[in-house]
């Protein structure tokens, strides 16, 4: 059943698609225009205002002096006009010239009128021009009409950008904001600066047509799109025990609760019902919804609003086929990647070499996107709040994580500032890399061993970039990662040869596959368990060895890789010591099935265990005797001590890795290795931050395998500091916690002059 303001609109657009249709002018036809919608409105007064040169000029009028047309003019914020154009939104007045922001222009003529009413016309979410009506009687419009005079609005949007109107005034809406630098602040996730175009991972679709030739065929479209979009919800809820996307559950329920709203689809279909196509439709309902909350203002509603947008532009995706991420797009040679928050196979499906940086709203610093940002080299910045609306596709950025910033559209002053900082920064590696060939021995004499973590046969070079002494964690997850099928058996083993072969005599140790929790492989059942817990869930070794076909592909593939030479090898997520007898078991099983059939086989195996579940610190007694090195997973132990999802945005800053609690239970650890005689090393991202491995050095450590880029600055920390002198310093610290360990810390550091950078 139509409503009086789809009918309204509905006649106004069929007017309109005529026009449009027309090989008239522009101005021709935005004297039409404004023709059609007075008639349709009854209206004595309808005029446009086009952006030009960042003033909003009389474009066209009917009621209004005609000699105004081009000459008049009102600055943004100027005037009514004006103010609808600054803050994109409507003013309906019974008085106008009683608002505080009435300006008089006597050219127009427009003291006849006394009602007013006027909305955005809005591209991109920036105010392109101003469509307005007047009354001789003061009184103000109903909100049937505003709906209408809105819906109009937007096909005036795609008509001004066809007409070659929008050219001109586009960029200078785009001026507009382009005068506006700002400076977003987020957390520091992967610390370095960079320049560039910002991209969207989801790309805004830009509507081409708003006027339907046919209101039925449109339905049907959104009606299909509505269903494709719940179906995608619904399985996206029921494989986020993988975390899928980077989606967290929380925000996968708000979604659902959207996607299923008869509201939100009713609306959508009401403005179908006004004429305009199914894009024009969301968009048009999405707009509305958008101004209503801002008139709320409740940061609450603001949050499920971005949810909201989120969809929409899902839904917007499926209607008009536009599927892809910008990964699948010509990216510029610059690319700042701008994204809700990603997964880490998303992440690494960017080109390597045009990726410059990335700035989320969500992300903490321990999830896997991180890691692979880490890896991958690329600055990145998390905790962004708003950076969809505060940085347009295109936008010129400066990303300066170190200062846990992003600047917009930087003015000439910043941007010299940054250019400034990055050649000191630019300087300070060079030193770093001057490190390279100096061994990482502390002042006092001990020798630390500085290994990499590493997880794509590219990262293999970092080893003799950074002088590094060995790679300490292969994620050998991240191939199946970047796979969109299952690696095959010969596929692992050829990149296997390709790190051995690559690392020369410096060891590789190979971490099983940790697949599960925030590192999903879509080509892979897992079964049909809908885990609320993926982190604590059937990940890394449970389901290796539950599923132990994959883990005795790996196990041959790294044994036929090793052929002659030295493997080591280690488990994650052992929670208990058998389930390192079992992985063990499992590999040398494999080694014996090679045996049988003459093949030659590694020359010596390591067997190591991560520790990052605490109950296995309760077990090292059972475990230290059967293992030939301990590796600690601080990014897993940290979640599972403190209880604190290591991917949920929310906890990102909550907890410390110095606090007393992580550092007392890694000395324990140290000791309990010691009495066994079993190297320990850490290899979470703990162990890169220099504050940290000082303290993990004090503490007894004295193997770190960390993210390469800060192999250079450990090594600087290390060389600057003397260990005998630091321990019983940490120790009396740990004994007695301050209230603020890090702050005692590095009050520690710069009494002994350790260089924390
Ligand atoms: C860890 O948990 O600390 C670790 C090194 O493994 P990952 O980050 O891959 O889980
Ligand atoms: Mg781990």
């Amino acid at each position: 059943m139509p409503t009086a303001s789809t009918s309204s609109a509905r006649e106004i657009l069929r007017g309109l698609h005529d026009v449009m249709a027309s090989r008239s002018g522009a101005q021709a036809k935005l004297n039409k225009v404004v023709k059609i919608i007075a008639e349709a409105m009854a209206s004595e007064v309808c005029s446009i205002y086009l952006l030009r040169d960042g003033c909003l000029e009389l474009f066209a009028t009917l009621g209004l002096n005609q000699s105004a047309v081009h000459v008049t003019k009102l600055a943004l914020g100027e005037g009514l006009v004006g103010t609808i154009a600054e803050q994109v939104a409507v003013l309906n007045l019974d008085e106008a010239s009683r608002h505080p922001e009435f300006a008089y222009r006597p050219e127009t003529g427009e003291e006849l009128f006394h009602s007013f009413a006027g909305v955005p016309i809005v591209r991109r979410e920036r105010a392109l021009g101003v469509l307005c009506v007047q009354h001789a009687d003061p009184r103000p419009y109903d909100a049937v009409e505003i709906e209408a005079l809105q819906t109009v609005a937007m096909v005036l949007a795609e008509l001004i950008a066809n007409a070659g109107l929008a050219d001109k005034a586009a960029a200078a809406a785009a001026a507009a904001r382009d005068a506006s630098p700002a400076r977003l602040a987020g957390l520091k996730l992967v610390v370095g600066m960079a320049k560039g175009q910002a991209v969207y991972h989801q790309p805004r679709v830009l509507i081409e047509h708003t006027v339907a030739d046919d209101t039925e065929a449109e339905r049907h479209r959104v009606y299909s799109a509505f269903r494709k979009m719940r179906e995608q919800i619904d399985t996206m809820t029921s494989v986020a025990e993988f975390g899928t996307a980077g989606e967290h559950q929380e925000i996968l329920q708000t979604y659902k609760m959207f996607a299923y709203d008869e509201g939100w689809s009713r609306r959508i279909n009401e403005a179908i019902d006004s004429g305009l196509t199914a894009e024009a439709a969301i968009e048009r309902v999405q707009q509305r919804t958008r101004m209503r909350m801002r008139e709320i203002n409740d940061p609450l509603l603001q949050e499920r609003m971005h949810d909201l947008d989120d969809l929409a532009n899902r839904l917007l995706r499926i209607v008009s086929g536009q599927l892809g991420t910008a990964a699948q797009m010509a990216l510029p040679h610059d690319a700042i990647l701008i994204a809700r928050n990603l997964g880490p196979a998303e992440l690494l499906e960017y080109d390597r070499r045009k990726l410059k940086g990335v700035i989320l709203e969500e992300g903490s610093l321990t999830a896997h996107v991180t890691i692979v940002a880490r890896a991958m080299g690329v600055p990145m910045l998390g905790r962004v709040r708003d950076v969809r609306r505060m940085i347009g596709e295109g936008d010129y950025v400066l990303l300066d994580t170190s200062d846990s910033a992003a600047f917009a559209r930087p003015s000439a002053p910043i941007e010299d500032a940054f250019t400034a900082k990055l050649t000191t920064t630019q300087k300070r590696r060079a030193e770093f890399a001057a490190l390279r060939d100096v061994p990482p021995v502390t002042k006092d004499g001990t020798r630390i061993t500085v290994m990499v973590n590493a997880g794509l046969r590219d990262d293999v070079e970092a080893l003799s970039a950074y002088g590094a002494d060995g790679i300490g964690l292969f994620r050998t997850e991240f191939q199946f990662l970047v796979s969109a099928t299952l690696p095959r058996r010969e596929s692992q083993q050829r990149l296997y040869r390709s790190v051995l072969d690559a690392a020369g005599d410096k060891p590789v140790i190979f971490r099983t596959l940790d697949i599960g929790g925030d590192k999903a492989l879509p080509y892979l059942e897992v079964g049909d368990a809908i885990e609320e817990n993926p982190a604590m869930g059937w990940r890394a070794l449970r389901l290796s060895l539950d599923r132990d076909v994959l883990m005795k592909a790996q196990a041959r593939a790294l044994l036929e890789a090793a052929g002659g030479r030295e493997l080591s090898v280690m488990f994650p997520m052992i929670s208990e010591a058998w389930e390192f007898d079992e992985a063990r078991a499992l590999v040398e099983g494999q080694r014996q099935w090679l045996a049988d059939r003459r093949k030659l086989l590694p020359s010596h195996i390591r067997y190591g265990a991560m520790l990052e579940v605490p109950s296995l610190a309760e077990e090292l007694d059972i475990l230290l005797p059967k293992i030939d090195f301990l590796s600690i997973g601080t990014n897993d132990l940290t979640q599972f001590l403190f209880a604190a999802d290591r991917s949920n945005p929310r906890l990102a800053e909550r907890y410390d890795w110095l606090s007393p609690a992580i550092l007392r239970f890694l000395r324990r650890i140290v000791l309990a290795a010691g009495e066994h005689e079993v190297p320990v090393a850490v290899c979470g991202e703990m162990g890169g931050r220099t504050l940290e491995a000082m303290a993990l050095i004090g503490i007894g450590i004295s193997r770190l395998s960390i993210t390469p880029v800060a192999v250079g600055p450990i090594k600087a920390m290390i060389r600057s500091l003397d260990r005998a002198r630091i321990t019983p310093e940490i120790n009396a610290l740990l004994e007695k916690p301050p209230a603020n360990m890090r702050a005692a810390l590095s009050e520690l550091a710069e009494r002994n002059g350790v260089s924390i950078g």
